[in-house]
């Protein structure tokens, strides 16, 4: 008996996107049927792997490409895991992946891109409605009694009845539309099998073309995996090819790392580091690690997630370790020493060739660090062991730059470094306009002593993990206790003299601002600005402290030292304001607003601002009338 099912929504409208909407690459739905196939006679394979119960004959699985012209259908085989009732209305009925939502509000409108987060997405299996109207699927669960046939008219309702099917695996039955002639060519399938599916490890078989051989079948597929290949004679398309379709990659990859370690530990390693990262994986939380795992040439897993280290998560690519035994399983896995071992060598491996990518290509290797750099950095502060390989690595703005897009190096820093100067100084801020024009940068301008610019958010976390970079120390240009060695060349009279001069000023103003800070002194330090703002000791950083705002912790209250430039005319002024009117009402609102402005010069937040606002449209108005 026959029972009709609806389809869920989403699954009807990513239906309805491949009938309607993507026609240039139509020919990928072969691609998308053959790799499932491959996925189920993974599965079969890795549970015969770690359950004695499941007894096969692994060299009788195969994949089988078969076709009737007179009923125009294209058949795909597979001897594989099958599935049951439950399982047809889960996998084929609806589409259980969060990431499919996103996949629907990626789609770029370009065919080739959109094509290519079919597979990423794991919608594959109705692309074959670009091509067919009427699927089915026969299929039966390995271990189970029960076979079943599963039909869809590309509408919106599917059928699921009972069928007759003796041996485990599923036939994708695909009912070719009138346009659609090309498929149900020998030559094209085998073609397309070459192109797209060279990375399949089990056989892919169609009955010969030979006259001879009428009746046998032919494997079309190289069996080799590309990684067992030496890499002088892999064509870059074929590491793209693999890249997209068997590792899921997005776009092209940026670098190809292609490695065979022999000796004390025998492995195979295929990495690729993206040109950048996929919608799918800006918005798709729960994805997974991008290396998958492979015991001699058998598919293990694709979520060991300690292959490599979580800041290097965007690699794709795989490792087929000849030292894990075939049986392992997940629990294994964990902490398994083999596994850490790997994880060391590649993750050194990956440093030496973006190192040489770094010397060789700086563009491309500056838009890696664009990309990717914010997960790099994370290394800085989880992996003490490669921290100063991970340094070498870092790139930032900084001021010896003329331009945002500048990019720079600790090493390059060093070797400007003055010849008085011990340490290396940085400023924290939200953008680079903001730290450029930063009063703390005025002394180091004057100067002539570069800054890093840390405008990243995740550089406030970061950068106090680093302490010292080569034996140099990183100093904070914001800090209130910053000490600048040799570099010290100030005026201690002068600076005596002018405290002297506006003891009773700062002391005034000190008092208005009693509430907000800490500490107001004079300094010699400012060139352009009237006043800024320093941080004193126990102070979190600006993204410090919107995050623990964002998980409703108390914020500890930073000490804020105001400090004000003695050779400004604005504060010549409020001095001799000050000294005609000490309680005056004026006084105050400039104070007040010397220190708001000072707070944002500084790139730090205003508490209260429509007080602020308030405040400067009443000295308008009296400066006016
Ligand atoms: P994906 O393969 O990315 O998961 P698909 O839409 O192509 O997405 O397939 C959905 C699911 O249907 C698969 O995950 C798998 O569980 C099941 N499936 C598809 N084809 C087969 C097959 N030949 N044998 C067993 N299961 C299959």
């Amino acid at each position: 008996m026959s029972e009709t099912l609806e389809f869920q929504t989403e699954a009807k409208q990513l239906l309805q996107l491949m009938i309607h909407s993507l026609y240039s690459h139509k020919e990928i739905f072969l691609r998308e049927i053959v790799s499932n196939a491959s996925d189920a006679l993974d599965k079969i394979r890795f549970e015969s792997l770690i359950n004695s119960n499941v007894k096969i004959d692994a060299d009788s699985l195969k994949i089988t490409i078969s076709v009737d012209k007179d009923s125009r259908r294209l058949t795909v085989s597979d001897n594989g895991i099958g599935m049951n009732r439950d399982e047809l209305i889960s996998n084929l009925g609806t589409i259980a992946r969060s990431g499919s939502k996103a996949f629907l509000e990626n789609l770029s409108g370009d065919q080739k891109l959109d094509s290519n987060l079919i597979g990423q997405f794991g919608v594959g299996f109705y692309s074959v409605f670009m091509v067919a109207s009427k699927v089915e699927v026969l299929t039966k669960r390995f271990g189970e009694d029960k076979a079943f046939r599963w039909t869809s008219g590309a509408d919106t309702t599917y059928q699921i009845e009972e069928a007759a099917r003796i041996e485990n695996g599923t036939d994708i039955i695909i009912y070719l539309n009138e346009n659609e002639n090309e498929y149900l060519e020998d030559y094209k399938l085998k073609n397309l099998v070459k192109k797209y599916s060279s990375f399949i490890a089990f056989p892919v078989q169609m009955a010969s073309s030979d006259k001879e051989k009428a009746g046998e079948m032919e494997t079309i597929n190289s069996l080799k995996p590309i990684w067992e290949r030496s890499a002088s004679e892999i064509k870059d398309e074929e590491y793209e090819e693999f890249y997209t379709q068997a590792c899921g990659g997005f776009g092209k990859p940026l670098k190809t790392i292609h490695t065979k370690a022999e000796g004390t530990m025998e492995y195979s390693a295929l990495a690729f580091i993206p040109e950048k990262l996929s919608p799918f994986e800006i918005y798709n939380q729960e994805r997974k690690h991008g290396v998958k795992l492979y015991v001699k040439k058998v598919f293990i897993s694709d979520d060991v997630k300690d292959l490599l280290p979580e800041y290097l998560r965007f690699v794709r690519g795989i490792v087929d370790s000849a030292d894990l035994p075939l049986n392992v399983s997940r629990e294994i896995l964990q902490d398994n020493p083999i596994i850490g071992k790997i994880r060391k060598a590649l993750t050194s491996k990956i440093f030496s060739e973006l190192k040489k990518l770094a010397e060789k290509d700086k563009e491309k290797y500056e838009s890696f660090w664009r990309e990717f750099g914010t997960i790099v950095k994370e290394g800085l502060y989880n992996d003490y062991e490669n921290r100063e390989e991970l340094t070498e690595l870092v790139r930032f703005n900084s001021s010896n730059g003329e331009t945002k897009e500048y990019l720079t190096s600790f090493d390059e820093y060093i070797s400007r470094m003055n010849e008085k100067q011990k340490d290396i100084y940085y400023i924290l801020g939200e953008t680079y306009e903001n730290v450029r024009k930063s009063p703390n940068m005025e002394l180091f301008r004057d100067k002539k002593i570069e800054v890093i610019y840390f405008t990243d958010p995740i550089d406030e976390f970061i950068v106090p993990a680093l302490f010292d970079v080569k034996g140099k120390e990183l100093k904070n240009i914001a800090d209130d206790k910053l000490d600048l060695g040799d570099l010290d060349d100030e005026d201690k009279t002068a600076l005596e003299k002018n405290e002297k001069k506006y003891k009773k000023f700062v002391g005034r103003v000190k008092n208005i601002l009693e509430a907000n800070v800490e500490e107001v002194r004079i300094t010699q330090r400012l060139k352009e600005s009237p006043a800024r703002v320093v941080n004193g000791g126990g102070a979190v950083g600006v993204q410090m402290e919107k995050m623990m705002k964002a998980m409703g912790q108390p914020v500890p209250k930073s000490k804020k030292i105001l400090e004000i430039n003695a050779n400004h005319a604005v504060i010549e002024k409020l001095n001799s304001l000050y000294e005609k009117d000490p309680k005056g009402e004026d006084l105050q609102e400039w104070a007040n607003l010397l220190y708001e402005q000072a707070l944002i010069a500084s790139g730090q937040p205003v508490k209260d601002l429509s007080a602020y606002m308030q405040r400067i449209n009443k000295m308008f108005e009296k400066a006016i009338s």
